[in-house]
């Protein structure tokens, strides 16, 4: 799964919520979220996104911010 981090914070460029194939983005406290269930792991939205704030769960900064991610897509 793809993963929303720190940069997305009051950013909201949406241009990821556009490409996303599977609408998996969903609205956080301040920044968007990415449900890990939905996220097909298709990679169109990190170029997209202007803050560089999407980053695949294998790079170490996403494991801080999955457990935010999960927590914010589940309130939908
Ligand atoms: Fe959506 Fe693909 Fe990004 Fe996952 S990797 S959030 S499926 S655009």
């Amino acid at each position: 799964t793809y993963v929303v981090t720190e940069n997305c914070i009051k950013c909201k460029y949406m241009d990821c919520v556009e490409v996303c194939p599977v609408d998996c983005f969903y609205e956080g406290e301040n920044f968007l979220v990415i449900n890990p269930d939905e996220c097909i792991d298709c990679g169109v939205c990190e170029p997209e996104c202007p803050a560089e704030a999407i980053v695949p769960d294998s790079e170490e900064k996403a494991t801080d911010w999955l457990e935010l991610n999960v927590k914010y897509a589940a309130q939908w």
